[in-house]
């Protein structure tokens, strides 16, 4: 795609908006305020990478972690399970690329819109104590047209499910060809007496507004689409922003601090740019899209004499409630080729446990989609195969099953809940830094008792599912001990209309600052079932839209 021409600010110039990321939100954020008329700056610490840049290297992604902020780039992270523990250096808050598009660039594109009961499911479900379970100030009534304006503006390939929520419109793609290997799980879910159908995807199954239908390659999970058929907000949302000539996209420019004045407004934004020169950006109003990791260290970085404890927190609530989604997976052998690497990370999914029933004895709920056990690439599996299938790890006997195994198995995948808990967060770091100097993220999680009970019964359950598809080497798990990282970052700065329980109104701006936005991937209240990107962007929509309002209304 030919790079569009794009608007240059001076620094000491006041613009409109600061954009702070280009991720899932960033970008969907950076289009819809250029498009109203507003001047945008987008800072993004990583490069603007092209189709013709990615590659099917195994070794370089899923390893040296080319794509991904990590360790390896200065990124520095710790993790420890409560605030009892010295966190140890570990990558917690996972994988997430800093690239033009974030991680929208090399996510699976599973994307499953939220059902009108995520949005109120305390009310109707009950609190629960010792979590800060609440409802969203919005629902999915609200939300709906956005969700549509996903749909339509990003791409999105799928078909109405039994269990799907209302939509205004259909989806604008048919939903992907089936694999062999959901054949299997759709035909073991119906004789479960359950309802598969076709998962929904940011994937193009066919031509759309100008970018071409998936070719089946393989390689979603961690890799970026060589094809522009993955809907990333690198390949729709960043091409339309910089067309509209109001915005200009910064890259390699790393946000360390939100400066403001003594009335408490944001007026500029400080990074370090591609030579590690410091600058910064002076604007009228800043939107925080750096994620549910990123976004609360930026608040908390921004600490100053009139915001002590973070900018943005007088709730105490940034970086506080951090979710990750639950997940369980069991993986089998078959004996015919069932070659689930093909293609689409997942065709089926199983959606009638959305909301387990309350006699269990504990909170959850979640989804179920087939899928490869390495997400279909062959270095992964020959490192895992002989563990999860208790087959030799070495000599002719693991050369032959890999040539098998490879193309004969599958794994059914649970997705499920993670509740928000007042000890799980995103703090600075006090003895680790960054090669910037910045607090390294310090990441402190520990899974409820419910979401590990709602994990196993869906690895129960999948593996129920396997063994009525006829798989043999059924090999099924979850993280027992509790998830030590994730690549969903949610809740970090939530949404609510009470100051001292949420850091953001429902208009996304930060109760404390009236310039500040927040809008990513922390904003959400409860964690959904798994697959947070289609909500994470249908809030950028609506979030953009009420911000649009505000600014014609001189509000801001
Ligand atoms: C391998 C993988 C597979 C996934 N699969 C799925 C899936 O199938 N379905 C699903 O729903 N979700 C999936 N996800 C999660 C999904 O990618 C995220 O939920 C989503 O991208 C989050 O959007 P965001 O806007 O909050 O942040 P991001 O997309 O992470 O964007 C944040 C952006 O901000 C930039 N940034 C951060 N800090 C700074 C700073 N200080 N200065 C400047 N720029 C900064 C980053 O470089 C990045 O570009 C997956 C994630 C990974 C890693």
């Amino acid at each position: 795609m030919a790079q569009a021409p794009s608007a240059s600010f001076d620094t000491r110039e006041e613009v409109d908006f600061v954009v702070v990321g280009s991720g899932a939100a960033g970008g969907i954020m950076a289009k819809e305020l250029a498009s109203a008329g507003h001047s945008v700056v987008i800072l993004e610490q990583g490069p603007h990478l092209q189709a013709p840049d990615f590659k099917h290297d195994e070794w370089g992604y899923n390893h040296n972690n080319d794509l991904v902020w990590s360790t390896r780039h200065g990124n520095r992270q710790t993790f420890r399970r409560n605030e009892n523990e010295e966190a140890e250096l570990q990558e917690s808050v996972l994988g997430y690329a800093h690239n033009v598009g974030g991680s929208s660039v090399h996510f699976s594109g599973n994307f499953w819109r939220f059902r009108p009961i995520d949005f109120m499911e305390a009310s109707v479900r009950g609190t629960i104590a010792g979590t800060n379970f609440a409802d969203w100030p919005i629902t999915y009534e609200d939300l709906e047209p956005y969700y549509t304006k996903v749909d339509w503006e990003i791409g999105v390939s799928g078909l109405q499910g039994p269990w799907d929520p209302p939509r205004s419109r259909e989806y604008p793609c048919p939903p992907m060809p089936i694999k062999g290997s959901d054949v299997l799980l759709e035909r073991a879910a119906k004789q479960l007496g359950l309802n598969p159908y076709p998962a929904p995807v940011a994937i193009l199954s066919q031509p759309h507004n100008g970018r071409p239908g998936c070719i089946h390659c393989g390689f979603c999970n961690g890799y970026g689409c060589e094809v522009n058929a993955k809907s990333s907000s690198m390949v729709t949302m960043i091409p339309l922003a910089l067309a509209t000539g109001t915005c200009e996209l910064r890259t390699m420019c790393t946000v360390s601090q939100l400066n403001t004045d003594e009335a408490g407004r944001v007026t500029e934004v400080v990074y370090f740019d591609g030579t590690g020169a410091e600058q910064a950006q002076r604007a009228r109003a800043v939107v925080l899209c750096a994620n549910g990791a990123e976004t609360p260290r930026l608040l908390l970085m921004s600490a100053n004499s009139l915001f002590p404890d973070g900018l943005a927190n007088s709730s105490g609530f940034v970086g506080q409630n951090l979710m990750f989604n639950g997940y369980s997976s069991v993986a089998g052998i078959f004996d015919e080729p069932v070659n689930a690497w093909k293609s689409v990370p997942a065709t089926r999914v199983v959606h009638d446990f959305y909301e387990l029933d309350e006699s269990l004895g504990f909170y959850g709920g979640g989804g179920i989609d087939g899928r490869h056990p390495s997400a279909g690439t062959p270095l992964e599996f020959a490192l895992i195969a002989p563990e999860f299938f208790g087959t030799p790890s070495w000599g002719a006997e693991f050369k032959d099953n890999l040539a098998n195994q490879f193309s004969h198995c599958a794994a059914f995948d649970g997705h499920s809940t993670s509740l928000p808990l007042p000890t799980n967060n995103v703090t600075l770091d006090p003895n680790y830094q960054d090669d910037f100097g910045r607090p390294a993220i310090r990441c402190t999680y520990m899974d409820h008792p419910d979401d590990l009970a709602t994990m196993e019964w869906f690895r129960d359950k999948t593996i129920e599912l396997m063994e009525a598809a006829g798989a043999s080497n059924i090999n099924g798990s979850y993280p027992e001990t509790g998830q030590t990282g994730n690549v969903h970052l949610l809740g970090t700065c939530r949404m609510g209309d009470d100051p001292n329980s949420s850091v953001i109104n429902s208009d996304h701006r930060a109760h404390d600052v009236s310039n500040l936005f927040m809008c990513d991937g922390s904003s959400l209240v409860t964690s959904g079932r798994g697959q947070p990107t289609m909500t994470i962007m249908a809030l950028a929509f609506r979030a953009a839209d009420r911000i649009n309002q505000l600014a014609q209304a001189n509000e801001i």
